[in-house]
């Protein structure tokens, strides 16, 4: 579903991504892994086109785009962008909208959809992570592990190929961690393609088809769970895995 092949990304002289390469097949589930600053972050945000890459080539589904042939449109940029829906650290639900509102604002905004088929859908969505009675709360009456479910189902609303999650649950309490990893399964288990970055290492243990362990812009280590968190065929790698289990 996903083929992502020699991206490359800088800030200024800071070089974040060297030459990233991996696919990623329907229905499966890819874990990136790696210490801080190692560039898991950006290569979510440039499958997304929330950064733009400076070379290389990423494919969803039947929508490709070639940073190496120059400058792209922002009509590329917004197709691209259409083909997955991103869960990030924190929620970003907008405070003065209901949860079913936030849920369905993409839907109706920007897909111009018809409210009650949103709604309709929307208040699915918020049954598949567990909310379906509180489609009428405000972000602010929920928990943390609540809102993060709202983001889910709202990037679950524009009917993405891909759902793309940036450590989800390093920004909640340890005790509100588990619900959200619940529903980041029953996806999986549903056949959502999922790509994760996150230190959960036994979501990854449980959940993930392959896992990408990166270090420094390149992905250094790549393969099953098993593979790559059990038995772990790099230095680095292994010294990393010590540090966070
Ligand atoms: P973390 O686990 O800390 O989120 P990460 O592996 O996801 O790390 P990235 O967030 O992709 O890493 O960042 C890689 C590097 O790129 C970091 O050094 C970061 O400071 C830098 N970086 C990211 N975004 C920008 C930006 N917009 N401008 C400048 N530098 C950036």
């Amino acid at each position: 579903l996903v083929s992502v092949s020699g991206l490359a990304k800088s800030f200024g002289d800071h070089t974040v991504l060297r030459s990233i390469d991996f696919d990623v097949a329907p229905g499966s589930v890819t874990v990136l892994i790696g210490p801080s600053g190692s560039g898991k972050t950006t290569v979510l945000r440039s499958l997304n086109a929330l950064d733009v890459a400076d070379a290389g080539r990423v494919r969803i589904g039947d929508v490709e785009v070639d940073f190496s042939d120059g400058p792209v449109t922002k009509k590329q940029i917004a197709t691209l962008r259409a083909q997955s829906g991103m869960v990030f650290q924190a929620h970003h639900l907008f405070p003065h909208l209901t949860v079913l509102e936030n849920v369905t604002s993409g839907p109706v905004l920007a897909q111009r959809r018809s409210r009650a088929e949103a709604d309709a859908e929307g208040r699915e969505l918020l049954r598949v992570v567990g909310l379906g009675d509180r489609a009428d709360a405000y972000p602010y009456q929920l928990s943390g592990g609540q809102q993060q479910r709202v983001g889910i189902a709202r990037a679950l609303a524009v009917r993405p190929k891909l759902m793309l999650f940036d450590e989800p649950t390093s920004a909640l309490d340890p005790e509100l961690v588990g619900e959200v990893l619940t529903v980041m399964k029953d996806l999986a288990a549903q056949g959502w393609t999922m790509v994760v970055v996150t230190h959960e290492i036994r979501f990854a243990q449980q959940v993930a088809d392959q896992v990408l362990f990166m270090d420094g812009g390149v992905v250094v280590e790549r393969g099953t769970p098993e593979q790559v968190l059990t038995r772990p065929g790099t230095e680095r790698a292994r010294q990393f895995l010590h540090r966070i289990l």
